[in-house]
């Protein structure tokens, strides 16, 4: 079967995609659409429900 990442739905056969630990592994994110799974969770909380509710990740450079 033919993996695609949940957020823009581009295929394994385009781009390496990411599996995160999540829902038994059924799940898999591009490196593109990464940076939204940490910092603007809520952008593809329609397509992944459970990340309505998680805040973005903060950076402290100092
Ligand atoms: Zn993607």
């Amino acid at each position: 079967m033919e993996n695609k990442c949940l957020s823009c739905g581009v295929s394994e056969n385009i781009i390496p995609l990411i599996q995160p630990a999540f829902d038994g592994g059924q799940k898999f994110i591009c490196p593109q659409c990464l940076p939204s799974l940490i910092h603007a969770p809520r952008k593809i909380a329609d397509k992944l429900p459970v990340l309505k509710d998680v805040k973005p990740a903060t950076h402290k450079y100092e």
